[in-house]
């Protein structure tokens, strides 16, 4: 069994893109509210006193749009420089990585994942959604950015969409030939737009890897911090090629994360909420930390018979929350 080592913590569920998949134009988005947000201090004490404490070395700072959190940099700052942290990660749409990139970088970030679903500004803006000039020279700079900063790997994640980007797919992998960048597509899940996904349906990874497979030719590759990716590398290629499979591969068994929402929500799966504990309940209403460290070390214990059952459940089911919403 894995050791469940790796907290994925979303600085806040608003974002400034809206994308088709994960928060459809019109849809009955609640957000939580800023004095419920976890502080730079609860989230420090909690790190410290309780995650840390129960095993947990790995973290990936996620949102929403974690960028759009006004204290961002000092957070990175706060738990790269905790000891026990070996790993520290985040994931941004990288509209604001420009500007902060290298406080980013200053404060002790090394691993970014930006998402990058066309290298077509007109579709990418129909992605994202909103009016008026594409944002995607400004995502592009922030990428540039953060390669000229010197995070690395540098990872780019594609969300793959019939008939909206799924023509991209060879443009987007041959951004690994020249560049050590690390390019992963993603199925698309019945998650935050589920009408859009009963409309397009998805595509498996396999045959996004027969296409690229067919033009270039594919070897098994490796990058750090694979996490649930299938990599590959197009032979001679600087980056790699990474698969993520969930609809169909699912690797809920091998499952080695927790997710903790901006407003404090622990959860132990995705897509399934069973045993979630509100950490700044208790914190705010003095609940000792011994105390508040037990229960988490519980749900820990917990997760494996927790963890959702893609395959069983079949794949085509709707869920209440978006991705943004829980902390992708
Ligand atoms: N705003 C940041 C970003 O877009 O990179 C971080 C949060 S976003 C919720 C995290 C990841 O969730 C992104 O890589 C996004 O593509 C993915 N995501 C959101 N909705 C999804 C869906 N329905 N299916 C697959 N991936 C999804
Ligand atoms: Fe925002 Fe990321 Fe969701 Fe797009 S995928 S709407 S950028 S949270």
């Amino acid at each position: 069994m894995n050791a469940i080592d790796y907290l994925r913590i979303s600085l806040i569920d608003r974002c400034n893109f809206q994308c088709q998949y994960c928060m459809p134009e019109g849809a009955d988005l609640t957000y939580a509210l800023q004095q419920d947000w976890l502080t730079r201090a609860e989230l420090r004490t909690l790190l410290q006193h309780v995650f840390m404490p129960v095993g947990f070395t790995r973290f990936r700072l996620t949102g929403g749009e974690p960028l759009l959190r006004p204290d961002v940099v000092e957070i990175v700052d706060d738990i790269a420089h905790l000891p026990q942290t070996q790993d520290l990660a985040m994931t941004t749409n990288a509209f604001l990585l420009a500007q902060k990139a290298e406080a980013l970088w200053q404060a002790g970030l090394r691993r970014i994942n930006i998402s990058l679903d066309s290298l077509d500004p007109d579709t990418f803006q129909s992605i994202i959604g909103g009016r008026g000039k594409s944002r995607w020279h400004d995502v592009w700079a922030g990428i540039q950015a953060a390669h000229r900063v010197g995070f690395a790997p540098l990872k780019l994640n594609v969300v793959v969409i019939p008939g909206v980007n799924d023509g991209e797919v060879l443009d987007l992998a041959a951004l690994t030939l020249e560049r050590e960048w690390h390019v992963r597509f993603i199925e698309f899940m019945p998650i935050g737009n589920s009408d859009l996904f009963q409309h397009r349906g998805w595509i498996p990874s396999e045959e996004l890897r027969q296409r690229i497979c067919d033009r270039w030719g594919l070897a098994e590759g490796t990058v750090r911090g694979n996490g649930p990716a299938d990599v590959f590398q197009i032979p001679g290629a600087q980056g790699t090629l990474g698969f993520i499979s969930q609809m169909s591969e699912c690797f809920c068994d091998r499952c080695n994360r927790m997710r903790l929402s901006a407003d404090g929500w622990l959860r132990p799966c995705l897509l399934n909420e069973t045993g979630q504990i509100n950490l700044r309940e208790q914190l705010r209403n003095g609940v000792p930390l011994a105390e508040i460290r037990a229960q988490v070390a519980e749900l820990v214990d917990a997760k494996p018979e927790i963890n959702f059952k893609m395959r069983e459940s079949g794949t085509t089911g709707a869920y209440s929350r978006t991705m943004s919403q829980i902390g992708g």
